[in-house]
């Protein structure tokens, strides 16, 4: 095991190490505490969940739409209900509002059905296939010619779970280090010698046995560092728009069109707050850290998507709101990756994990334990 490292000023020997601290990295962290062991998690931001955790729709998906027998499919729906549980534990704010996806023409009500098909097979909880009636029953606001109604389909604080899985994270006994950058790694012995920048600047080099990469957007770049070049990821935008208060009222659930190809479509959102948001698009980008506001100039075009299903929208004002990123494994055109969960020496890898990584952190994280465990890496 190497003692020394050029520019470094001394070697510290830890526990496993998680990169990054988005839902996914702190649900780790937590479930590798919980199994008695002491990781350290380092984080470039200065807080926890800076990127993707906190700049996504905040839906607890009911795992509807992924192929039968994916991750994304069996995650999300033990996911779904880890995370109410872990929500209404923790006291994270968040509320089960159900979800409409509508067919909003006759010619689109087969593809619906073919969608309640895939998600009676993953298992999803709580489903109904309802007409155009029902549908305006239950949201009189709705155009629609049939709705698949998803009543375990809910929405949560991603602010406030990020910060209840740290704090879940810590009192088991892991540690956060913020403004903590990997920069480098290389085999030690049968683990890890890391090189961080630390938040004075400084370089710091770790011996670890164990690093599990949670490093969201720049995963494939971190298991690049731990020699795994096998993943590419290609960014892929999503921006949101705000409704005025009045367009939300009368609106109870979450309203979906059918998937698009890159993404579930446009949709309407309740936050917990009653705010009413259009979105997200999808727009793949280079791979800028810099990222522009959201350009008022779409807000017509996000409109008439929203007013596709909820005629009222035609009329009203949007603003600019929020903007996320999606790390996705499939360049544009290409057919839908699954979220990669693998093994490299000494390592574990999180690839991929764009929507529904927010619901299925915490079963990505009993995945991760049992299957670190069953290796014999922990
Ligand atoms: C527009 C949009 C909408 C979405 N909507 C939903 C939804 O409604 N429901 C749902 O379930 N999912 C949704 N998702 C997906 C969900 O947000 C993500 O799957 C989830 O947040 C991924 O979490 P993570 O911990 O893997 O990654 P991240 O939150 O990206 O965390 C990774 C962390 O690693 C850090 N990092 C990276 N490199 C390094 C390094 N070298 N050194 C130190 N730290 C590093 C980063 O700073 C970051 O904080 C959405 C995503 C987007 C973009």
């Amino acid at each position: 095991m190497p003692v020394s490292q050029p520019n470094v000023a001394s070697v510290t020997e830890v526990g496993p190490v998680v990169v990054g601290a988005g839902v996914c990295g702190l649900a780790v962290a937590g479930e590798l505490a919980e199994r008695g062991l002491a990781p350290l998690v380092i984080e470039r931001r200065g807080g926890a969940g800076r990127e993707t955790s906190t700049r996504n729709s905040g839906v607890i998906h009911a795992g509807l739409y992924y192929p039968r027998g994916s991750a994304k499919a069996r995650l999300c729906v033990r996911g779904n209900r880890l995370l109410y549980a872990f929500c209404q534990r923790a006291g994270v704010e968040h509320r089960r509002l159900g979800k409409l996806v509508v067919a909003t023409s006759i010619e689109q009500v087969s593809e619906l059905e073919q969608l309640a098909d895939r998600a009676r097979d993953n298992g999803a909880a709580t489903l109904e296939l309802v007409d155009g009636a029902v549908a305006r029953r239950l949201e009189p606001r709705v155009r629609a010619e049939a709705a698949l109604v998803s009543a375990s389909t809910g929405v949560v604080d991603a602010h406030e779970l990020v910060k209840a899985l740290e704090a879940r994270a810590r009192h088991a006994g892991a540690e956060v280090c913020y403004r903590c950058v990997l920069i480098a790694a290389e085999p030690a012995g049968d683990g890890w010698l890391l090189t961080l920048r630390m938040p004075d600047g400084q370089l710091e080099a770790l011996v670890t046995p164990l690093v599990v990469n949670a490093a969201g957007l720049d995963a494939d770049r971190v298991a690049r560092q731990l020699g795994e070049a096998r993943w590419q990821l290609h960014w892929c935008r999503g921006d949101y728009f705000a409704a005025p208060r009045s367009a939300a009222a009368g609106v109870s659930r979450l309203i979906y069109p059918l998937p698009s190809r890159h993404g579930l479509g446009v949709h309407a959102t309740l936050d917990l707050g009653g705010r009413l948001l259009l979105g997200p698009d999808t727009t793949y980008i280079a791979r800028e850290p810099e990222q522009p506001d959201v350009d008022a100039a779409k807000a017509a075009s996000f409109r008439a998507a929203g007013a596709r299903y909820l005629p009222h929208l035609a009329d009203v004002e949007l603003s600019p709101d929020s903007w996320g990123i999606r790390p996705k494994l499939q360049a544009s055109g290409e057919p839908v990756a699954d979220f990669v969960i693998e093994p490299g020496r000494a390592s574990l890898h999180l690839v991929g994990i764009e929507s529904p990584g927010l619901t299925a952190s915490l079963a990505i994280a009993e995945e991760v334990g049992g299957r670190l465990s069953s290796s014999g890496l922990i």
